[in-house]
């Protein structure tokens, strides 16, 4: 625990214990007026009990009401011994409540100090993990620059240069400044965190993204087989077209030249299912796990935030995503979108 997380748990404990305390010392101050009226009442009473001896009469049980007794009866003042007794009673009364507020600071202190620490713990668990996302962000997005601004250097200081030379450093420049879109637009997609639900019909997204992959798909040689049902659920639509795509775009990068897709969605029961399997590399079973993680990724390729992307967006629907692999066989995912999301 960090430095300002061990001052806001001071803080937050401080607030706990001095609500606790409040409600304490409310409760002992109600519990010793109602205690105090009793022993004063008795004290009376003992006080009448003794000035009716000496009057010699008897007092009728219950009292009746004070304007029916004689006037020596009614308040009459309290002699020492019974004065001494109520003022013991009372102060005893006051020593007993003293010492239960004591245990309860103590008690309210150690539950207030835990309490602090469950309610900042999610809070810090946030901020750990923003803070890695920010310094694996700036990471990333350094690499890319790093290149761009060599690139541009070395340039500069070259002589006189060709057009087709010209040619080659822009191209590798401009494919340095894509990557860096792609990446600032992943950073973005995971950030956001507004879902606009509408009616989808997932199976033309799904169309509508493999026409969109097919350079990707014609330069890596891979072929993909649909079976789609025509199916509408209420989702956000970009988000569906993200699941989709990057599912695809994973599906056809991992895959081997020759190699086949196999992209499906059906409905079952009250979900939604979308498959995708390739006959691609495969994963293996340890990296299976973190797959998911942010900016985590198997080889060189990619900035590891695809699938995070796609697990995001899946939770944001309350749906599940399932991966099954095998290392040179191919990979399939599953994802379930309840329909009645
Ligand atoms: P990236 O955007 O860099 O591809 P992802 O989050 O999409 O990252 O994927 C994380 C890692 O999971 C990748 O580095 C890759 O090794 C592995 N992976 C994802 N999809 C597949 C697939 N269909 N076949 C094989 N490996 C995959």
């Amino acid at each position: 625990m960090n430095n300002q997380f061990k001052k806001a748990r001071i803080r937050l404990t401080f607030w706990y214990l001095l609500i606790l305390m409040a409600v304490s010392l409310i409760f002992s101050t109600v519990v010793f007026i109602s205690l105090d009226a009793e022993l004063i009442r008795n004290a009376r009473r003992e006080q009448q009990k003794t000035v009716a001896e000496q009057l010699q009469i008897k007092l009728p049980v219950p009292l009746p009401d004070p304007k029916d007794l004689r006037p020596e009866l009614i308040n009459p003042p309290l002699n020492k011994e019974i004065k001494q007794s109520y003022e013991f009673s009372r102060n005893m009364t006051m020593l007993y409540l003293l010492i239960a507020n004591l245990i309860v600071l103590g008690l309210s202190a150690t539950a207030s100090y835990l309490l602090a620490g469950i309610t900042l713990k999610p809070i810090e668990i946030a901020l750990e993990n923003q803070k890695n996302f920010i310094s694996n962000a700036s990471h990333e997005l350094r690499t890319p620059l790093t290149i761009l601004k060599t690139a541009i250097e070395v340039t500069l200081k070259m002589g006189p240069i060709t057009y087709p030379q010209m040619k080659n450093i822009l191209e590798s420049n401009l494919e340095d400044v894509n990557n860096l879109e792609t990446l600032t637009n992943d950073l973005l997609i995971l950030e956001r965190s507004k879902v606009n639900l509408t009616t989808v019909r997932i199976d033309q997204i799904i169309l509508d993204c493999i026409d969109k992959l097919k350079p990707l798909t014609t330069k890596n040689k891979v072929s993909i087989h649909t079976h789609l049902s025509s199916i509408s659920i209420k989702a956000d639509e970009s988000g569906v077209n993200e699941v989709v795509t990057n599912l695809l775009d994973n599906a056809i990068k991992y895959n081997k030249p020759g190699g086949k897709i196999y992209v499906s969605v059906a409905k079952k029961g009250l979900n939604c299912v979308l498959e995708v399997k390739d006959t691609g590399i495969g994963i293996e079973e340890k990296h299976l796990p973190y797959i998911f993680d942010r900016f985590y990724r198997v080889g060189l390729k990619g900035f590891g935030l695809g699938l995070s992307i796609v697990s995001k967006i899946v939770t944001q629907h309350k749906g599940k995503i399932f991966v099954e692999s095998k290392v040179g066989k191919g990979t399939k995912f599953t994802v379930i979108f309840p329909s009645n999301f």
